[in-house]
């Protein structure tokens, strides 16, 4: 139970890491604080980063540590939840295993902390103050680099026997399919991430198609496997009516429908929360993957589910882990 006002919250991510100081009475951030981040060789280097944003939000929020519940992070990895361990990430390399993150962070800071997975954190944040308040019976599926998915039950979320519900990026939408970053085939996530997108355009464009995107990224090379298009250019190129943005979206939409149809049918939530960079800008692909999650969904599960863009946009992954951490406390 609370019994301060605030609880700070991390989200480490990808490519970069936020900290907060959210109020928990009304999930307001207070002041936050963000740095890049990038693989590292040591387990000490990536706390490092994550001291490195708390003491940032902290002077940001002027708000000392002693005025806090706690401290919540989530990463986008394999954590184990019970023992504030992280287990894996591919922001480490693979030398470095079973990360004592809550311990060292308890040690500096004198706060009881909680570490969870990254979708986990921020399905929390949607629960309690976005587009989750009301319902207590819903999927948060996040589309970013990769794509991430949580289930609540009766407000609770559903972790799995071994803390990989939910995972809906790793669901077969394609028998023999294209190879997923996990080294199966046809996974829902090799056809709709930011990360397929862009592939599926700069293919486009090696095979002389034309498109503005050119344009928009000055000197893209297609032939570049480092390249990112960010949801920017793709509301832009589909806002100009370019033809190959708009249809490698809309084909996106359709994988994360068949994708969330049955997940519809299995699970039969109430609501849908669709979240993640590219979606908060594309309104398209929220768009097609809502008129192919009802099409294929049974009919009346389909008609009733509720789907909604996520409402915390960036924050709702530090707003989540403060959530997280003030429960613990
Ligand atoms: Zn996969």
């Amino acid at each position: 139970m609370a019994k301060k006002k605030y609880a700070i919250g991390v989200d480490f991510g990808g490519t970069k890491v936020l900290g907060a100081v959210v109020e928990l009475a009304t999930g307001k951030v207070k002041g936050e604080y963000k740095v890049a981040s990038s693989a590292y060789d040591s387990g000490d280097a990536l706390m490092d980063r994550i001291y490195e944003v708390i003491d940032g939000a902290l002077v940001a929020a002027d708000v000392k540590a002693s005025e806090c519940d706690g401290i919540g992070v989530g990463i986008a990895g394999q954590v184990d939840a019970d023992r504030g361990l992280l287990i894996g990430t591919a922001n480490l390399s693979r030398s470095v295993v079973d990360l004592p993150m809550g311990a060292n962070i308890t040690k500096k800071y004198k706060l009881p902390a909680a570490i969870r997975n990254d979708v986990q954190i921020a399905a929390v944040g949607e629960a309690r103050f976005g587009a989750g308040v009301g319902c207590d019976d819903f999927l948060c599926v996040f589309i970013g680099t990769g794509i991430g998915g949580a289930i609540v039950k009766n407000g609770q979320i559903l972790p799995g026997f071994s803390g990989n519900a939910g995972e809906i990026g790793h669901t077969t939408i394609e028998a023999h399919g294209r190879i997923c970053g996990c080294g199966a085939r046809g996974h829902l996530e090799a056809y709709a991430s930011r990360t397929a997108i862009t592939k599926v355009i700069l293919g486009e464009l090696r095979r002389g198609r034309t498109s503005v995107v050119t344009d928009l990224i000055p000197g893209l090379d297609p032939t570049d496997a480092g390249v990112a298009i960010k949801s920017g250019v793709l509301k832009k190129a589909v806002k100009a009516g370019d033809v190959v943005v708009t249809e490698t979206v809309t084909e996106a939409g359709k994988y994360i429908g068949l994708g969330l149809a049955s997940m519809v049918n299995f699970v039969n939530p109430q609501r849908i929360i669709l979240g993640g960079g590219v979606v908060d800008s594309v309104d398209l692909l929220f768009e097609s993957a809502e008129y192919w999650t009802r099409h294929e969904a049974l009919p009346y599960a389909g008609k009733m589910v509720e789907i909604e863009k996520a409402k915390l946009g960036d924050y709702s992954g530090v707003i989540g882990a403060a959530v997280i951490a003030s429960e613990v406390a």
